[in-house]
This record gives C-alpha cells, structure tokens and sequence, in this order.
C-alpha cells in the first residue's frame, strides 16, 4: 500500500498535485523514476494520468485488477489506466456528456497499449446483453486488423501505430456499449514503397507471406519467402524476434470472420496486398530510346489476374502518362526513373485507398442503426512529434498535428482554466505557459502559412519544384521566431492520375469502390494532401471541442526496449514538450473540481436540514449554508460568480461518502 510515510518515500507520490516540494522539475523526476523502480508506472496530476512504459509485463491488467477500480473513486486507490476509464465512464453516465481521452506521447511510450486497455475495461465492465456482447467483439476485434494493415517495426517501436487513430465508443443510457466510430489521419503510405534500414513494411503483408494458408498463397502468386519482394526486404529485417507473423495472422483472419467481412471481400482484399507485392517487383528495362519498357511478364500475369485488368492496360498504364493535347490525348513514354516512381505511386495509392476502405467497412460493422440518445468517450491514439535524420512530408503532418493538439489541451485546459477563474472573479495568480498558437498559425495560416504556400507550388506543376518551394518559404517567412523548413513534396496526384483511370477497369470488388468512374477528374484539380490533412484536423478539432477532456500522457523510458532502465534526460526531455511541469502549476494553483450553484446544491442539499428540502434563498446562498454544514475549511474552497471551486477532490468524496452514513 502507499499509505504509510515510510512506503510513501519509497514508491514516491501517486498524484503530483498532492505534495508540496513537488515543483521543480528534479522533483518530479525524481518521483517518476523512484515509483518507475517499485513498477509503479501510473501517477497522476489531478485527473491527469501520467503513463511510464514498463516494457515488460506487470501483471496488473487482470479482471481482478478490473474489478477492484470498478466503481471506485479516482483517488481512492493507487493510480491506474482503469480508475480514469471508470471515472470518465462514471462521469459520462451521471452527466449524460460526451468525453474524450486524449493519449499522446512519443512513438513507443505505450499510447495504442494504453487505448486497448481502456478499451478492454470497458468490455469487462460495462452492462451486457447480447447485442451489447456482439458490438464489444467487433470493438475489440478492430483493433488487431487495424494494427495489422496500419502498424509496422520502426526503429523506435516493434509494433508502430502509422496512422492517427480516433474511435468513439457509444453508450446507450445504462452504459451499455451498442455502437463504434472510426476516424484514421494520415497513414504513412510511403512505407508501402520504402523502409529504411532496420524497419518494416505494414505487418500484414509478413503476416500474409508467412502464414497465409497454401492454397491461398497459390491464388495469389505468392512464394513463402519474404525475401523474394523487393517491398518487404528494403530494411532487411522481415523477421522480428518480438513478432510472430503466423499467429498474427490467424488472429487477424479470425477477427475478420467475427466482424463479418463476406469470403469475396477477404479475397479481394488479400488480392490487392498481393498486388502490391507483384507490382514492387516489376522491374524495367530501357529501350533503344531510353524510355522504359516491362520486364516482368510473371509479374504482369498475376496482377491482371487479381486485379481483373487486361494485361495490355496494366503494360501501357505502367510505361505512359496520358498528356492532353488540345483536344486529344496523346501517351508519353515513361523513363525508368519516371516508372519506377509512378509504380511506386500507385502502390501506395492502392494501399492507402483498401485501407481508407477497410476502415469504412469496420464503421459499417460497428455502426449502431437504432436513433435514441447515446454518449460517447473518444478514444485519441494519435502519433507523438517524430524527429528523424531525414524528415519527410509525413513528419512535418505528424508534428503539425501534435502542434494542434497542444493548441487544443492549452485551450481546454491552461487557458480555459485561467480564463474562468478570471470570469468567477476568482483570486488567481496567472501561470505563465508557452502558446504554441505561433506555430500552428506558421503551418496553416491562410494566404501565408507553410501549407498556403506548398499549395499555391502545386499550382504550377512543371516549373515547381522543392527548391522554388523552399525560396518562397523562405522568402515570406523571413524573420518568423519559429520558422522551420520542410522537404520533399508530395506531388503524387500529378503522375497517378493515369494510373486512376487503369484502375477504373478493375474487376477487383475492392479496387473499384477505391477507385470510383465519378471521381473528379485531372480536370479539377485535387486538394494537395497538405490541405486534406488541415481540413481533417480541423474537423478533429471540431469534435474534440464539443467533449469534456481527459488526458493520457505516455513516457518512454529509454530508448533501447528494456525494463528497468530509466533515462533521466530522455524523460526530462518528454517532460518538458509535454507540457507536464505547465499542467502541474496550474493543478497545483487551482481547484480540482467545480460546479454550478444550481447543480451543486441540487445534488447535496439531503446533507443539511437548513438546505432540505426546499431552499428558499439563491443557489450561492443555499451552497453556502450547505458547505458551513458540512465543515470545509476556508482554503479547500472558493465561491465563484455562479460556481463553487473546491480545491481537492478528497473534499468532495468526503461529501459524497456523508451520502452513505
Ligand atoms: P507509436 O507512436 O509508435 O504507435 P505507441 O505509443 O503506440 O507508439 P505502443 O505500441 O503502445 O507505443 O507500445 C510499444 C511497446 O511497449 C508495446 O508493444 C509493449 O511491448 C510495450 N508497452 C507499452 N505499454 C505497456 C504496458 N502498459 N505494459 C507493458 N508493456 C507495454
Ligand atoms: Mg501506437
């Protein structure tokens, strides 16, 4: 137990808002690390829960474990993943609210462990019926299928999350569990093409190669040997010791089955994975001219087989770009450099499509169809800042994104916080933060952010190029406190939009949902993937906005994988962007919890005689004689305009606990 001083000094603090000497950020190491060493990976700041990854199992995610933080209030046992999913699910029956759980951190600091966990006590704890039953296998189930087409080995993580990933679970008035909602950001596409050394492609295809059953691989073309695709051998690594590729993928078949995708959907779909692998070995050769012809015929045969193109098309389509000209189109030859990126461009377009698809079809199965009122909890799996030697368009994505949801914890949380106890009229002492606005307005500012600029190049496809781009950032950005640079272009639409049209004659189920015949055309210009992802945010921003926060921060210990190692300055780092010290303060400063006169008094008038039960005087009057009654002291709470602010919730479970006597 943590009760006692000695143990207290030993495992340290669990809530950081508690402790007077807990200011300085050594100190708050300092307790991280030494409650790191007893295996207590969980601490919290007020309702904010602090994650350190253990990485090793700890036993502490067993159905007693679950049982026992069922029910209990947030602070009334040692901190757990579970006590904050149960008091977000308390809160979200009692109010009748929607919530989300934001869980960021950096890659490998356990946010997708920590989702599934949320999850997991959900599917144990919540009332059930059948139908109830029936949703919470395809909620579960999602997850390995998603994992498998949507996560990859980095260097940094066996089992990386390479999209955004935001579900909502929905709840019917008990509590029961009768709907989900998926929403994907920005899968890393470009993996499907390259890896770099010591890193994997997307797990399903290992999975698929390495356990899929004989006859199948025969359908498909396949040999049992990763080695043979040049997609899946770029980081020569296809084998990982942490991975086992042939249970993964009877797990991933199985959870297919259960969410009901039909035997002709699971064909197509491993028809297209397939797809991908022969077309990452279409090799070509240069003619006399220099431009490139196929040297692939097996290749060819199998990918019109399982797309269902004439093997004409794909030739033409693979070698050409269709220009137009006045009023006709004329092909032009590809060179090889040329073909080689436009092969690699319709694989990823062909990856990235099946997997907006897949997600589409997991929201069909997940759907709940009946209209009564429903809430909700959110649960936000989104990738941490990434900062590698070489960064990419996805990177500067990836770190926007996370500028953006910095914007959106400072608003919902340091700034809103500040801004009501000014508008209670509520003695406050400001507490200094960085407003990382600046930067989000630097990417996505209309007429002069980053992404106004990268869309206004796109304009002039032929004459721009990185470097024009990288002029006129600099030259319109000059002077900016925190101007960055960012690479390489995503400029794909500009050599697909043949390979569209090829794909349009699909005979591939899948293929031809992914590809519609009333597409928008070349003629009209597609938004650039910059201004897509903005919008997308927007949109995430749009939902979050409308729920009540909660928070999930994850620390990754080290950088090696192991248990027991605790890396100070690797943690001071993550400390630091994550904004923990900032939260603390203001945690520290403020009140815990708050509520309106009307609500409070409402709720606790059976406590005193004066209040019970009709109070005749105004709400404030009434908290006041009820708060007299039940003996705060002067400092736990503070009246506020039309709310009361009580400093710890210990006073309030107090309270609650009067209830019961
Ligand atoms: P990414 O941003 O790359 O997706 P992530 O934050 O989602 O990273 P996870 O995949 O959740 O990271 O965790 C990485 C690994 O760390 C897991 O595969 C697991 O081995 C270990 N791990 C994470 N959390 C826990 C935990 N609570 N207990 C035991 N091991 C854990
Ligand atoms: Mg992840």
């Amino acid at each position: 137990m943590e009760g006692s001083l000695t143990a207290r000094d030993r495992v340290g603090l669990q809530d950081f808002v508690l402790l007077e000497a807990y200011t300085s950020e050594s100190a708050f190491l300092e307790n991280l690390r030494k409650r790191f060493h007893e295996n207590l990976i969980y601490t919290y700041i007020g309702t904010l829960l602090v994650s350190v990854n253990p990485y090793k199992e700890l036993g502490i995610y067993t159905k007693k474990q679950m049982d026992i933080y069922m029910g209990v209030n947030l602070f009334e046992l040692p901190p757990h993943i579970y006590a904050l999913a149960d008091n977000v699910y308390r809160t979200m029956l009692t109010e009748s609210n929607n919530h989300f759980i934001l869980i960021s951190g950096e890659s490998g600091a356990g946010k997708t462990e920590a989702s599934k966990k949320i999850l997991q006590f959900y599917a144990v704890s919540c009332p059930s019926t059948k139908l109830m039953d029936n949703v919470r296998d395809r909620l579960l189930l999602s997850n390995p299928v998603l994992e498998a087409f949507g996560n990859a080995k980095t260097l940094k993580n066996d089992n990386s999350s390479r999209f955004g990933k935001y579900m909502d679970i929905q709840f019917d008035h008990v509590g029961g569990a009768v709907g989900g909602h998926i929403l994907s950001y920005l899968l890393e596409k470009s993996r499907v093409v390259h890896q770099n050394h010591g890193e994997r492609n997307f797990h399903i295809f290992y999975q698929l190669v390495e356990g899929g059953e004989e006859d199948l691989l025969r359908w498909l073309g396949l040999q049992r040997n990763c080695q043979q695709y040049s997609y899946l051998v770029q980081g020569e690594c296809a084998k990982v010791s942490s991975i086992n590729d042939k249970t993964d993928w009877k797990t991933v078949r199985k959870a297919l089955t259960v969410i009901e995708f039909s035997e002709s959907n699971v064909e197509s779909l491993f028809a297209i994975i397939a797809s991908v692998l022969h077309l990452g070995n279409v090799k070509f050769i240069a003619d006399s001219r220099g431009y490139a012809t196929l040297n692939s015929s097996p290749e060819i045969h199998w990918l019109s087989k399982l797309l269902g193109i004439p093997t004409q098309v794909i030739q033409v389509g693979l070698t050409h770009r269709k220009i137009a000209a006045r009023s006709e189109e004329v092909l032009s030859p590809f060179t090889i450099d040329h073909a080689v990126y436009a092969r690699d461009a319709l694989a990823k377009a062909i990856y990235g499509r099946t997997f907006t698809w897949l997600v589409n079809m997991l929201n069909e199965s997940l759907a709940n169809k009946d209209s009564s009122r429903k809430t909700v909890i959110g649960l936000l799996d989104i990738y941490g800042f990434e900062v590698f030697n070489v960064n990419s368009f996805e990177q500067f994505c990836i770190n926007y994104c996370n500028e953006k949801l910095q914007q959106l914890f400072i608003q919902l949380t340091l700034k809103s916080e500040q801004e009501e106890y000014e508008m209670e009229g509520i003695e406050w002492e400001p507490v200094p933060y960085f407003n990382n606005k600046i930067i989000c307005d630097l990417v996505e500012e209309k007429f002069k952010g980053i992404i106004a600029v990268l869309d206004e190049e796109c304009l002039r496809p032929g004459e721009a190029t990185d470097m024009t781009f990288l002029e006129k950032l600099e030259e319109k950005m000059a002077g900016h406190p925190h101007f960055i640079t960012c690479s390489e272009l995503s400029l794909d639409h500009v050599l697909t939009i043949f390979h569209l049209q090829v794909m349009r004659q699909s005979k591939n189920a899948i293929v031809q949902l992914c590809f519609p015949t009333t597409e928008p055309d070349s003629k009209k210009r597609p938004e650039t993937v910059a201004t897509q992802f903005k919008s997308s945010l927007v949109g995430l921003t749009e939902i979050l906005m409308s729920k009540e926060p909660w928070y999930v921060r994850c620390i990754k210990p080290n950088e090696g994988k192991q248990p027991g190692s605790f890396d100070d300055v690797l943690v001071r780092h993550q400390v630091k962007y994550l904004g923990l010290m900032e939260h603390l303060r203001v945690r520290r400063a403020g009140f815990a919890y708050r509520r309106r006169y009307q609500i409070f008094l409402q709720r606790y008038k059976p406590l005193c005689p004066d209040t019970w039960p009709n109070w005749k005087g105004t709400a404030a009057e009434g908290v006041q004689c009820l708060v007299k009654h039940l003996g705060f002291k002067p400092d736990e709470y503070k009246m506020g305009r039309t709310k009361i602010f009580i400093r710890h919730p210990r006073t309030l479970f107090a309270t609650e606990d009067a209830f019961e006597v």
